[in-house]
Formats: structure tokens, C-alpha cells, sequence
């Protein structure tokens, strides 16, 4: 249920019918807008609404009918802007996330950053978990992959993206990852999520290879209810009949969230494709199709690659795309 409050509303009348709700066993999430604040009553069992539609301050009761609630666009009519040092993700500038896949040395990490540093990005990304499907597969550097992260992108003025896998993990990561990756694999691992709910970092929330749209807002609900508002969602491609690429981008989803939610959406095309050919278009069609960014895999040397070598761009390939980006940006009334 969503109470929205008269415009100009005084803190103790808000406050007021926080109590109220709370009395009635509901959590009470707070959106202030640019006109209306709307307090989010979640969680509780009954409640009249006209005990609250009678309230002097109240202007209207609305009853969510999603089952997601805080991630709404219904809760929060503004898109969400989250600042990660000093750049802003969902404002008007594209956010450009890159990276290898893997983190594989120190050195490996260094030169790809330095080209990406060079290029403007200002997001390093970099698997020190790996959530391989074969247990024989490289599985990562763990802690040191999260030392080299920290050292290059500090090197270079970056924040880091990386992947955790398991709540073990994130007292570790959070000495060294500014924006926790959920990959596609966790996105309904619901303890995890839960868990990232009540940590105060941006959370990067990947669809999940077989998930609806409705499901990964399902997701960023339950990291919301925890309190953690600061959730990127992130198209990566899901799992069709089609086998051409190695998953299906869905590029609708991107329209289809930007109405449902106020959440930032950024698109994976290197995971979405599979195919390095295939990253530069898929790119160029999701920013025009309004995605807030990109997350793409970078290697200095792909087919050395201890992970996802095939759809890694070489650093010039990026380069070239990073350029397309900066002049199609505008066109949507964005900047790179
Ligand atoms: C990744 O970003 O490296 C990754 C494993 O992605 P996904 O979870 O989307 O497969
Ligand atoms: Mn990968």
C-alpha cells in the first residue's frame, strides 16, 4: 500500500502515520519526491485504509497490486540516481562498466585498465569469484583478484564491480568492491539478496538466465526491503531456442523496466551474446533503446582468456565502440 502525502506535509505528520503503520506490524519506506512524499506500508497483515484516507494529511491511498512495491515506479515516480564516487548511474550520462571477465594477474588487469582509463571509463570490472559451470573451470583468484582490483582502480581514479557469490564473502568484499555484482546464476538466491539488503554499497542485480522481468524486480524487492535502495539492474540475455548467440539479448526488457521501475537498467551484451562481433551492435541497440549503460568484457589478449575469451573485446574494439557510444548518446538526449 502506497500513502501519498499532501505536497508540503510537516516530518511529525509523516512520522505519525510511519507509527501508525508500523503499530499495525509494517515496514514503512519513506519516497520523497518533487511533489508528493509517499510512504510504502510493506510486510503487514490487515490494515483498514480508511483509518489512513481519513488522516488530514493524507491525499490518496494506493494499493499496490505487484507484488513488488519498492521497486516501482508506482513508490517512486523519479528514476533512481545512484552516486558511486563521482559519477552518477540513471542520471544523464550513459555508465560505461569494463573489464575482463576474470581477473586473472596483476599485470593482465593493468593493461586492460589503463586502456579502459584512457578511453573515460570509470568503472573497472573483474571476477575474482567466478560462478563457473564446470567445477573444473578456472574459478578465480578470490581474495588477491580483489587486491589487484582495488590497486588498479585506484590506480587509475575507477571504482570496482565485482561478482559475490555466497554471504561469506561480503565482509571480505566490501574492504575492496564499491558496486557488489549479483551474476545471473544468484539472482534468486534469496539469503544472499537478503543479506545485501541491509549493507550500505550498490548492488549491480543480474537477470537471471530463465527469469521474467517481474522476477528480477522480485530480486531488487528484497534487497530494497532490507533497506538498500541503490540497486542497478542489469539485462544480460536469457536463455531461448535460439542458439545462433550464446544467449538471447532482450532488449525490450529495457523499455518494459524503465515502465515498471524507477531503477537504473544497464545491458550486458558481451554475456548476452557470446560473440565479440555481436558486442558493438548490441550496444549501440541498447543505448538506443534507453539503457542507462553498459557492462562489457575487455581482454588485452582474448584468446589467452582464461574466461570468456569469445566474447571479450580487444582494447581497440572497445575503443571504437566507446567513440560510437559518446556520438549516438546525444541523439537520446544523453552524454557519454
Ligand atoms: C559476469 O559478469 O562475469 C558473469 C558471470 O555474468 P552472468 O552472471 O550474467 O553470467
Ligand atoms: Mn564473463
Amino acid at each position: 500500500m502506497l500513502i501519498v502525502m499532501k505536497p508540503g506535509t510537516p516530518e511529525e505528520e509523516i512520522q505519525k502515520i510511519v507509527s501508525f503503520i508500523k503499530s499495525k506490524g509494517f515496514d514503512a519506506h519513506i519516497s520523497v519526491g518533487e511533489i508528493n512524499t509517499v510512504i510504502g506500508a510493506v510486510g503487514g497483515k490487515t490494515i483498514d485504509r480508511r483509518d489512513i484516507e481519513l488522516m488530514d494529511s493524507v491525499q490518496e491511498v494506493i494499493k499496490i497490486t505487484s507484488s513488488y512495491k519498492l521497486s516501482s515506479r508506482a513508490f517512486q515516480k523519479e528514476d533512481t540516481v545512484i552516486k558511486i564516487k563521482e559519477e552518477l548511474v540513471g542520471a544523464n550520462k550513459l555508465t560505461i562498466i569494463a573489464g575482463p571477465c576474470a581477473v586473472e594477474s596483476f599485470d593482465q588487469l593493468e593493461s586492460v585498465a589503463k586502456n579502459l582509463s584512457e578511453c573515460g571509463v570509470k568503472f573497472l570490472r573483474g571476477g575474482a569469484f567466478k560462478p563457473r559451470t564446470s567445477p573444473y573451470s578456472f574459478q578465480g583468484l578470490g581474495e588477491e583478484g580483489l587486491k589487484y582490483l582495488r590497486q588498479v582502480a585506484d590506480k587509475y581514479n575507477m571504482s570496482v564491480v565485482s561478482e559475490v557469490m555466497d554471504i561469506s564473502q561480503i565482509p571480505m568484499l566490501l574492504k575492496y568492491v564499491d558496486v557488489f555484482q549479483v551474476g545471473a546464476r544468484n539472482m534468486q538466491n534469496f539469503i544472499l539478496l537478503r543479506e545485501l539488503g541491509y549493507i550500505n554499497r550498490p548492488v549491480l542485480l543480474k537477470r537471471g538466465l530463465s527469469a521474467t522481468v517481474e522476477e528480477l524486480l522480485m530480486s531488487a524487492e528484497y534487497i530494497m526491503s532490507g533497506g538498500n535502495r541503490d540497486i542497478i539492474l542489469c539485462e544480460r540475455g536469457i536463455r531461448t531456442f535460439e542458439t545462433a548467440t550464446r544467449n538471447t539479448l532482450d532488449i525490450s526488457a529495457i523499455p518494459v523496466i524503465k515502465k515498471l521501475s524507477h531503477l537504473p537498467i544497464i545491458v550486458d551484451p558481451s554475456h548476452g551474446t557470446g560473440l565479440r562481433d555481436k558486442v558493438a551492435p548490441m550496444s549501440r541497440a541498447a543505448v538506443a533503446a534507453g539503457a542507462d549503460g553498459i557492462t562489457v568484457e575487455v581482454h588485452s589478449c582474448p584468446e589467452e582468456a582464461l574466461c570468456d575469451g569469445a566474447q571479450s573485446l580487444y582494447p581497440g574494439q572497445f575503443e571504437k565502440l566507446y567513440d560510437e557510444l559518446r556520438r549516438i548518446a546525444p541523439v537520446l538526449g544523453r552524454s557519454l
